[in-house]
């Protein structure tokens, strides 16, 4: 959450952090602020609102200066004005800094500053630090760097940082700890940034700040980090691999459109090079280290949050129904602060689309500490979950912009079908046989979403007919139950109508109360093992005049004729079948959010990248 950038070098630093700034929107977009350092004076630029409303601000202001630094919000302390925008300035002027992540020990840090006279101008907990670090700095006569440095010895939390100092114009003093941070090493210049996508356009040289890491990047060319215990460390430079044009919305009026667009692709690639059916064989290069630990495992966790906690269940049915290992889903929230029971010889999966996602970080942690195998399933490389697993396996849908995840969802999902048949092969759950079947199967997915695509047309009919609801509901069974949790918070994400994904034959403990002609119901009613079954729960939504969306499988009969509505889908396998299944719904949900004039690609109150707990 919370998007950084910081320039310095002989360039206008200006441009370079508004663009930045607006590639890392979809981290938050409350308020929005920029500093410039120029002639020993810092101007400061901040705005309620979107970075938009930052530039009109800005636009007959001085912004010149070759050093600067901007900030886009998502508030966690103090509410999402003007005041509270970051950047926040020390008592004296003289020091300006931009953080993501929470100072937990704020409020004592800053009733210590109030009685030595510092005056705060806003609620955050962030401006506490850079009175922090003025006071410290003062009061030992130390550097920038070294005051940064000694201030957050003191601080407990979590931060990634940027801070200038108009006594030292030629440096900008980054840190990390908990939340991500990236330097980019230009010829000279330095940026820094929340993730690489500010930086892409300049260099594809980057450093990824460890945590408790201190960076220095000075206009002279010079890079130099330490750790908070004031240890150097030699920087690991590292080559990006992503390209531009992945972050542009390439003719789509929405990253999210976009981006539901590029799932025949990105699921290919999610398996590109990791399957062969014409040879039955299938690599996952990632989890080779660990294959003894895993063809001896006991147990499978999967934590995660959000729509990755969807994909997560999905592994829950992979994981037992293919490779017979029993599997746990958890939130990784409640699973860190749960003193869960876990054992050496349990496999922790954490599935992450940004690998920066707070509490499954900690969680991470916390099984490591107990001795367990920890594998990650995550989107951005170099991001700090992959740094902290074993192993694990990277999905491959490319940058994800758009807040609620779509083409980030089916990769998690390609890459957890591919685990589970590789852990159930080399176990001897399935054999040869059934794994080429499988194989062939998947390798016809991207075409069948290809085809699903089709009924984007169709979609936007369907849409008409929910958008004035105020809820809907979402039923499933099998591997069908997930899909109906995505759905669900799909179309509450971004279209702020409730909706609730539920079992199918939950839906009489409970929600059936809810049931009027007025309810949508949207039931996967493709063909999998419980199909029938699914067609009686659809009869008692039906008996209480519940209006049903089905999404059946093409060829059907039986639902079609009892469904008000319904789009068809290929037919596959069920163990693929969410590949396939949920592409309806995000199609649907996207149809909704713009007949309700809603904010596709930036729904109000979320951010992308949650790096707070
Ligand atoms: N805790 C800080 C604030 O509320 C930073 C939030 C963020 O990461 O955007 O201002």
């Amino acid at each position: 959450m919370c998007g950084i950038v910081a320039y310095i070098g002989k360039k206008e630093a200006y441009p370079i952090v508004i663009k930045g700034l607006e590639r890392l929107e979809y981290r938050g977009y409350d308020s929005a602020g920029v500093a410039l350092l120029k002639e020993s004076k810092i101007n400061l630029f901040k705005e309620k609102g979107k970075v938009q409303d930052l530039k009109n601000k800005a636009a007959n202001e001085d912004v010149s200066g070759t050093s600067g630094m901007g900030h886009t919000r998502w508030a966690t302390h103090g509410e999402p004005n003007m005041v509270n925008a970051h950047p926040h300035l020390s008592g004296n002027g003289k020091i300006a800094l931009i953080h993501n992540g929470i100072i937990e020990n704020y409020a004592a840090l800053k009733t210590t500053l109030e009685s030595r006279g510092h005056v705060f101008q806003s609620d955050t907990d962030t401006e506490v630090l850079v009175h922090l670090i003025e006071e410290i700095q003062s009061k030992n006569n130390l550097d920038l760097a070294e005051a940064v440095r000694i201030s957050l010895g003191e601080v407990t939390g979590a931060y990634a940082i940027v801070v200038m100092s108009t006594d030292e114009p030629d440096i900008l003093v980054g840190a990390r700890k908990g939340s991500p941070m990236v330097v980019g090493i230009g010829k000279d210049e330095f940026f820094m940034a929340s993730d690489a996508t500010p930086i892409i356009e300049y260099t594809k040289n980057v450093v990824y700040l460890e945590d408790e890491e201190i960076a220095v990047i000075n206009r002279k060319g010079k890079l130099s980090i330490k750790t908070i215990s004031n240890e150097d460390v030699a920087p690991a430079i590292q080559e990006l691999k992503m390209e531009i044009e992945a972050l542009e919305k390439g003719g789509y009026d929405h990253y999210m459109l976009k981006e539901i667009f590029e799932q025949p692709r990105s699921i290919y690639d999610s398996m590109r090079g990791r399957i062969d059916s014409t040879k039955g064989d299938i690599h996952m290069g990632g989890l080779e280290e660990y294959r003894n630990t895993l063809m001896n495992a006991k147990r499978i966790i999967v934590v995660a949050c959000g729509t990755s906690w969807h994909a997560a269940l999905v592994a829950e049915y992979l994981f037992e129904d293919l490779a017979r290992i029993p599997t746990e889903v958890e939130y990784a929230s409640e699973f860190r602060y749960r003193n869960p029971v876990i054992y050496e010889d349990d496999v922790v999966v954490a599935i992450s689309q940004s690998g920066e996602t707070a509490d499954t970080l900690a969680a991470i942690e916390l099984a490591k500490q107990k001795g367990a195998t920890v594998l990650g399933v995550c989107n951005v490389v170099g991001s700090s979950i992959p740094r902290a697993t074993h192993a694990g396996a990277y999905t491959h849908a490319g940058p994800e912009i758009g807040v609620a995840s779509t083409k980030a969802f089916t990769a998690q999902v390609t890459v957890l079908i591919q685990m589970a048949l590789w852990i159930a092969y080399n176990r001897g759950a399935i054999n040869q046989a059934k794994l080429t079947r499988y194989l062939v199967e998947l390798e016809a997915i991207p075409a069948k979403v290809e085809k699903t695509l089709k009924c984007a047309e169709y979609a936007k009919e369907l849409a008409k007919m929910i958008a004035s609801s105020d809820n809907a509901l979402y039923l499933g069974r099998g591997y069908n139950f997930p899909i109906a949790l995505e759905g669900a918070l799909k179309l509450k994400e971004i279209s702020y109508i409730h909706a609730e994904g539920y079992p199918a034959a939950e839906m009489k403990h409970g929600p059936i109360a809810l049931i009027d002609e007025n309810m949508p119901v949207i039931v996967l009613a493709t063909k999998n093992s419980q199909y029938e079954k699914t067609v009686s729960n659809i009869q008692e939504v039906k008996a209480r005049k519940g209006k049903i969306f089905a999404i059946v499988t093409k060829g059907d009969t039986e639902v079609k004729e009892m469904a008000d509505y319904y789009i068809q889908v290929p037919d596959c396998p069920e163990e693929l079948s969410p590949l396939i299944s949920s592409i309806p719904l995000q199609l649907i949900s996207y149809e909704v959010a713009l007949l309700r004039e809603c904010n596709v690609d930036q729904p109000r109150n979320l951010a992308k990248s949650v790096t707070v707990e």
